[in-house]
């Protein structure tokens, strides 16, 4: 697989055996319960909070995606999350979780893990490696949604094997066909593939991606035990969708980049970051560790009103949260709390073309 490019390893990943009469797309087993045989024998299916046949589908997908031994998949990208994190900040460990990234990992870990005696630190990109010299589990996201900030992967990697500290790498704004955490050093992924993997704004889910026996086992016993499972029919959509990923992927980064371009030194625009822009403060640790860089800009407008006003006169952006869809979406960030101006947007390129979203936006600006 590794030899190939990134639609056919996507449209690889979800194939089927080439047994003849038999489906090229497999159908969704939503099964609660299944036959017994009269002797015990674990290998098979027998209670849908145990295991079930598309998610194990979709879970070799994404494990061949990330470079994993395997992947276990999760009612959504908080439940793979917090499921780690429960497995590994025990009570009397110290955790990093990144101070500019997904909000709601900041509030899991104040609200939950310290009233359990976990030392919670938080972290700026910049200080990940520095803050993470002394803790047992560190937990980093790059690109950060929504700064577009990088994180050095393969030398926080480094940093936190000579310590014995486990790296959980928060994969969800890159993807595995941006990047590949686990091939830099870390020894999980978690992601919510309700973003880019499933790419239509229709469906919630999570994965945990690695390659250590010990740790996947003790996450699948807090998915079997907690029961943070994945609907059998959105396990089936997000395989749908990820024979599209390559493809829908490749046309958001260079719908970024295209705007991203567009909207730098445009008067209205204060700043704009993008990891692929030449002269973005991560483009040289995101040229390193990132085959492509992404479908989502952080720009920065006057004020709140002048956000407001470009979703207004825009024909093609819509207001919304989340990204990763086939629409561009424009979200103010301020507005959930995170630590940005007001007039701060996370723009998510869809795949509309180029020049289209272009010309539309720079209108709408006026
Ligand atoms: C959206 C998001 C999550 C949470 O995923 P859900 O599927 O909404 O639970 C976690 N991390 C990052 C970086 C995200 O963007």
């Amino acid at each position: 697989m590794a030899r190939y490019g990134d639609s056919t390893r996507s449209v690889k990943a979800v194939g089927t055996q080439p047994i003849p009469g038999s489906p090229v797309a497999s159908p969704p087993v939503p099964a609660s319960t299944y036959h017994l045989s009269a002797d015990e024998d674990p290998a098979l299916d027998s209670y849908g909070r145990s295991s079930n046949p598309t998610w194990r589908q979709l879970e070799s997908a994404l494990a061949e995606l990330e470079g994993a031994a395997s992947a276990l998949v999760f009612g959504s990208g908080m439940a793979a999350i917090t499921a780690v994190l429960r497995v590994l900040a025990r009570p009397g460990r110290k955790l990093v979780v990144p101070a500019d990234g997904y909000y709601q990992v900041r509030q899991y870990a104040q609200e939950y893990l310290v009233p359990q005696g976990v030392t919670v630190v938080e972290a700026t990109s910049a200080q990940m490696c520095e803050l993470a010299a002394d803790a047992d589990v560190v937990l980093a996201e790059t690109p950060t949604n929504p700064g577009l900030d990088v994180v050095d992967l393969h030398r926080l990697a480094m940093d936190c094997r000579s310590r014995g500290a486990v790296l959980v790498v928060d994969n969800t704004t890159a993807t595995p066909l941006g990047q590949q955490p686990l091939s830099l050093g870390a020894d999980l992924v978690v992601a919510s593939a309700t973003k880019t993997l499933s790419g239509h704004s229709d469906l919630i889910a999570g994965y945990v991606a690695g390659s250590h026996p010990d740790l996947m086992a003790a996450v699948e016993r807090e998915r079997l035990l907690a029961g943070p499972i994945l609907g059998a029919f959105e396990a089936w959509l997000v395989l749908r969708s990820l024979g599209s990923a390559g493809l829908r992927f490749e046309r958001q980064c260079q719908n970024a980049a295209a705007l991203a371009m567009a909207l730098r030194g445009h008067p209205r625009v204060r700043s704009v970051r993008y990891p692929g822009l030449p002269d973005d403060p991560s483009h040289a640790i995101a040229s390193l560790q990132m085959r492509r860089f992404g479908g989502l800009i952080a720009v920065e407008f006057e004020d709140a009103a002048a956000v407001h006003r470009l979703v207004e006169r825009s024909d093609l952006l819509i207001a919304s949260t989340s990204f990763g869809g086939i629409h561009t979406s424009v979200d103010r960030r301020a507005r959930w709390g995170d630590p940005v101006s007001p007039g701060f947007a996370r723009i998510s390129l869809g795949i509309e073309d180029a020049d289209d979203l272009i010309s539309d936006i720079t209108a709408a600006l006026g």
